[in-house]
Order: C-alpha cells, then sequence, then structure tokens
C-alpha cells in the first residue's frame, strides 16, 4: 500500500467559537492510501484536547508508512495494530480507518455503508451555533433557520447564554441541544441548568469538567433532560465507564478512531441502555462521510461540520433542509471538488 499525505485549510464562514476555544482557519491532513490502481481516502482532523496536533498526525503517518501491509482490505487487523501502537493518536487512526474503507468501496464498486450491511445514510443533522456576539448570533441563527435547518446545537456556558437562547426560542421552536464544553463548576452547573428548562432542550452536552462524572450523575437527577458526554468520552473503554453518570454519548471519530471503534461504542452504548449522538469538529465532508455512513444507528447527529465553512473543498453528500445524506457512489461517496 502506498501512503501519501497533505495538508488542507478550511476556513468556517463565521469564526466558530465555544465557550473554551475559536477558529478562524485550520488545517486538517488528507490522506490518500494506494494499492493496485485504487485510491483511497481519509481526512485527519487532530484536537489538542486529546493530546493530537498536524505534527503529531504527521508523525504517525511517517511512522506507519511502511507498516501498513499490502491487503487494505484487512481493515479490523491493520486498525487494531494501529490502535495498539498509537492508542494516543486516534485522529490519525480515523483518517487511515477512513481511507481503508474507501478504498474496499471503491475497489468492490459498492457503498462503505452497504459493505457494513446498514441503510442508506439519511440523517437530521443539528446546526451549530457557536459562541458569538448577540448581533452575529442573530445572523447566524437567521441564516441557519433561512437555510432551512431544523434542528440546532447553542454552544454555551458564556454570560450572554440567556440573551441568546431567548432570541432563539423567539424564533425557533424545533429541537434545540445546548453544549457547555465543560464550562461549570458543579455548584454552577446546579444551579444554571434547571434555569435553562424553560428553553425546552433535547439534551445537555458535557455541562462540567470531562473528569467530573459525579456532578454529570447529579445533574440527570435535575431532569431538566438527557445528559450527554463529550469531552469524558473518547474510546470504548469509557462508554462501559461512564454507565450510570450520563444518559448518552457524543461519538467524535477523531476522539476514537473510525468507524471500527465507533462501531464498538455503538454497540457498547445500546448494550448499557444508552443514548448515542454523533459529533464532529470543524473539518472538510470528507470526514462527515464516515460518521454518516453508520448515522442510521444512533439517536441524533450533531455532523455540521463541513456545513460550517466557507467552503467545503469536498463534495458528494447532500442536504435537504437539515436532513443530509450520502448517495450511491463507491466508497466514502465524497470527492474533491473539481
Ligand atoms: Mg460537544
Amino acid at each position: 500500500m502506498k501512503l501519501t499525505w497533505k495538508r488542507l485549510r478550511i476556513r468556517p464562514k463565521h469564526r466558530f467559537a465555544t465557550s473554551q476555544w475559536a477558529t478562524d482557519e485550520k488545517e486538517t491532513i488528507v490522506v490518500r492510501l494506494e494499492h493496485g490502481g485504487v485510491a483511497g481516502q481519509g481526512e485527519i482532523v487532530p484536537s489538542e484536547l486529546y493530546g493530537q496536533s498536524l505534527e503529531s498526525a504527521e508523525a504517525t503517518l511517517a511512522a506507519v508508512q511502511n507498516d501498513l501491509g499490502d491487503d487494505p482490505f484487512r481493515i479490523e487487523p491493520i486498525v487494531q495494530h494501529l490502535l495498539a501502537k498509537f492508542d494516543g493518536q486516534r485522529a490519525t487512526i480515523d483518517g487511515l480507518d477512513a481511507a481503508l474503507h474507501d478504498w474496499c468501496g471503491q475497489k468492490l464498486g459498492v457503498p462503505v455503508w452497504k459493505l457494513l450491511g446498514l441503510e442508506q445514510p439519511r440523517k437530521q443533522t443539528t446546526f451549530t451555533i457557536g459562541v458569538a456576539e448577540p448581533e452575529l448570533i442573530r445572523v447566524k441563527v437567521d441564516e441557519a433557520l433561512a437555510a432551512g435547518f431544523d434542528a440546532l446545537k447553542i454552544k454555551v456556558g458564556v454570560p450572554d447564554d440567556h440573551q441568546t437562547l431567548a432570541y432563539i426560542r423567539s424564533v425557533f421552536k424545533g429541537p434545540l441541544f445546548l453544549d457547555a464544553n465543560q464550562a461549570w463548576k458543579p455548584q454552577e452547573a446546579l444551579a444554571r441548568i434547571p434555569e435553562l428548562a424553560r428553553y425546552h432542550p433535547t439534551l445537555i452536552e458535557q455541562p462540567v469538567d470531562r473528569r467530573d462524572w459525579q456532578s454529570m450523575a447529579e445533574l440527570r437527577k435535575l431532569r431538566v433532560a438527557p445528559i450527554f458526554a463529550d469531552e469524558s468520552c473518547e474510546r470504548p473503554a469509557d462508554v462501559v465507564r461512564l454507565h450510570g453518570y450520563v444518559d448518552g454519548i457524543n461519538i467524535k471519530f477523531n476522539k476514537c478512531g473510525g468507524i471500527r471503534e465507533a462501531l464498538r461504542m455503538v454497540a457498547l452504548a445500546r448494550g448499557l441502555g444508552m443514548q448515542v449522538m454523533l459529533g464532529c469538529f470543524v473539518c472538510s465532508s470528507l470526514s462527515i462521510a464516515p460518521p454518516l455512513t453508520i448515522a442510521s444507528l444512533v439517536d441524533y447527529a450533531d455532523l455540521d461540520g463541513a456545513l460550517l465553512l466557507a467552503e467545503d473543498p469536498f463534495e458528494g453528500i447532500t442536504r435537504t433542509g437539515g436532513t443530509i445524506q450520502l448517495g450511491d457512489r463507491p466508497g466514502l461517496g465524497v470527492w474533491a471538488r473539481g
């Protein structure tokens, strides 16, 4: 297998911010895997929060470049080998897992969702409104609703929360997800969350520090909305550990390492009676296609990373209102915009 990669520069349409950080522009890495005249692609979206960077991703790729063997159909053993060797670099494993699945689909002439025995992916996604000044929030919300989005995710955990949410609820009655990205101290969360009940949130994501599972269990008891773990839940073992502390988990492929690990997390969560959502970072649609491929298995999707971009370098995912879908093209079903 021949493995090559290059950096990709992407820019959100509006500065994208949470209670913890902001992005005006970022780089990801596109990996390309060639074998027997067929090529598969994947995108690596490193996150500092999980000890990943562009540099660590490139170092990992260089280390595995001659170590992938000569049979891309061996996805599971290859991914297991990568997980054993590069456990902390799961964003890179995600990109490679995507490229392997893409290659197999391309080679066989079938979409990856069909290869996995799943329904054709067609899923409502939330559109995320990042933290911003009240005037910009209005612009973003109005744009999202005009574009037909019918479920919103709002980044909370800042002093303007009520002003933002009151405006949104004055113009939008649909599903509303709230994500605090660990912003609140435990006592603060206990006071704030009951005040949020008036906005009728569908769920509340990561209200407190990612290590503070006990507080999430306390917040569940308020019964304002299901409490979801995002930053607390990186990989399959976390699902087991979080059982009883939260109602649901947010699976992101750059945290867990791609389709294989995500399927294990879905199976564990389902077995334990937990709800599941699929999330993403700001990225191109090359890294939306893998989670969208398995979206028929989960309760909620927050797969808007590429929809937040000024220009998406990849195409193939279509959108009708707030629903995104993949077609019948072989592989992951996305390709570089010509
Ligand atoms: Mg989140």
